[in-house]
């Protein structure tokens, strides 16, 4: 097979990547280890910030997230008592969109469809080759058991964080930075009708809790547990008792329901010490991954899409290599801005620590309750103004 581009991962970043090229006038052809249900399937992401949507847009695959998708104008944050309501339209005149990552999924491949793009699913043995030349390759086993080789101009490595891009460039550990949190997230989905009209964030003394949602029937809730702890511990009513307990406030009720799904993640931040070695380009998960809190994961795969995509375009169609060139720095701009907030918002929500920790949390949350400088800065950095 020959392309202009290969794209490794058909998640959110390698589809946004294929349709986004396409739009161009760029060939690129996607291969895939799971099976097309899987990754329609996988429970992640459910916050749209400004850019991504406009994304979107752009490459067509909004039509459904702007009649199903739930347009929010803020959050709220919560200390034990208070429930704060930050509204970001009113501070910086930007929305968010909850909207699921499933329904972004198939929305993509609908599209893939719809243009007549096959994606190669559940090939194996993906190998990349002569990354560092001008022709590189990438090798696989397709699903019916047949050895292919791609030729291409450039790889994509839109293959999550431990797929085998970023594996394959030589010292890319130099220069990386990890940090792994000492606490997970036990997210449920449950068939109840959100008991809020939009997300809150809640600290209490015996850890976060939030409540999101991904339709006007559908919830999403989270709360901060040992990362090692066994899901077999959390029945239904234990979680429903401790959701209520950490996001009580007076005169508000926690609606429960049927919980379809629950599963507990680790946290942790990564980036990589390089995004770019020859004619490879890490995007999306691959080349850095942070903690949810900030709701920036997906985020920041649209951002890489839209500065890579623009590298590509003026590489094939302007013969330009500058912009291509400069991805590594703009995308890790943004990356270390985005790892920054999630960090902050991170740090603020969870309890860990000590007493002086835990009052240090509650002092910057009260003072964030009353200071509109820094309800502005939350404000843009969570809408991703930036
Ligand atoms: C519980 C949870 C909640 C989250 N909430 C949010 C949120 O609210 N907002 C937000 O913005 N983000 C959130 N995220 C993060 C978000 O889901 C990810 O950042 C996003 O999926 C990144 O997309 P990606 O395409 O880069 O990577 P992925 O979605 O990981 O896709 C990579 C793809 O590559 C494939 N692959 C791997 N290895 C190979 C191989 N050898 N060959 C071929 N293909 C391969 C994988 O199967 C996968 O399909 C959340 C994540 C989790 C886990």
């Amino acid at each position: 097979m020959k392309t202009q581009v290969a794209i490794i991962g058909a998640g959110p970043s390698g589809l946004m990547l294929n349709r986004y090229l396409a739009k161009h006038g760029i060939e690129s052809i996607v291969i895939e280890d799971r099976s097309r249900d899987y990754v329609e399937s996988r429970i992640r992401a459910g916050l749209l910030e400004t850019q991504a949507v406009n994304l979107l847009e752009e490459i067509g695959v909004s039509d459904r997230l702007k009649k199903e998708g739930l347009e929010h104008e803020g959050i709220y944050l919560q200390i034990p008592g208070e429930r704060k309501h930050i509204n970001f339209k009113d501070l910086i005149g930007y929305t968010v969109w909850v909207y699921g990552q499933t329904e972004i999924q198939r929305d993509l491949d609908h599209a893939c469809d719809a243009a007549g793009q096959e994606i190669h699913y559940e090939v194996t043995n993906v190998e990349l080759h002569n990354t560092d030349s001008e022709n590189p390759s990438v090798t696989f086993v397709d699903k019916d058991g047949n050895a292919q080789k791609i030729e291409c101009a450039v790889i994509a490595g839109c293959d999550g964080f431990w797929g085998p891009s970023r594996k394959s460039i030589p010292g890319v550990e130099v220069g990386s930075f990890e940090r792994v949190y000492p606490f997970g997230w036990l997210g449920v989905m449950a068939d109840v009708a959100p008991s809020t009209d939009e997300l809150i964030y809640a600290r209490h003394p015996d850890g976060f809790a939030m409540h999101s949602m991904r339709s006007d029937k559908v919830s999403r809730l989270y709360l901060q547990v040992d990362p090692k702890d066994d899901i077999a511990n959390w029945s239904d009513d234990r979680i429903w008792s401790e959701l209520s307990k950490r996001m009580a406030v007076d005169g508000w009720e926690l609606k429960t329901g049927p919980i379809t799904e629950k599963s507990i993640v680790a946290m942790r931040s990564f980036v990589s010490g390089k995004l770019k070695h020859g004619r490879l380009f890490l995007v999306g998960d691959a080349g850095h991954i942070v903690p949810p809190t900030g709701a920036k994961g997906l985020n920041s795969a649209a951002n890489d899409v839209r500065f890579l995509g623009e590298g590509l375009v003026d590489f094939f169609k302007k013969n330009d290599a500058n912009l291509l060139n400069a991805y590594e720095d703009r995308a890790k701009e943004t990356v270390w801005r985005v790892t920054h907030f999630s960090w902050w918002m991170t740090s603020m929500l969870h309890t860990m620590g000590d007493e002086f920790d835990n009052q240090l949390q509650l002092s910057q949350l009260k003072h964030l309750f009353k200071n509109k400088a820094l309800q502005t800065n939350l404000a843009e950095n969570y809408v991703g103004i930036r």
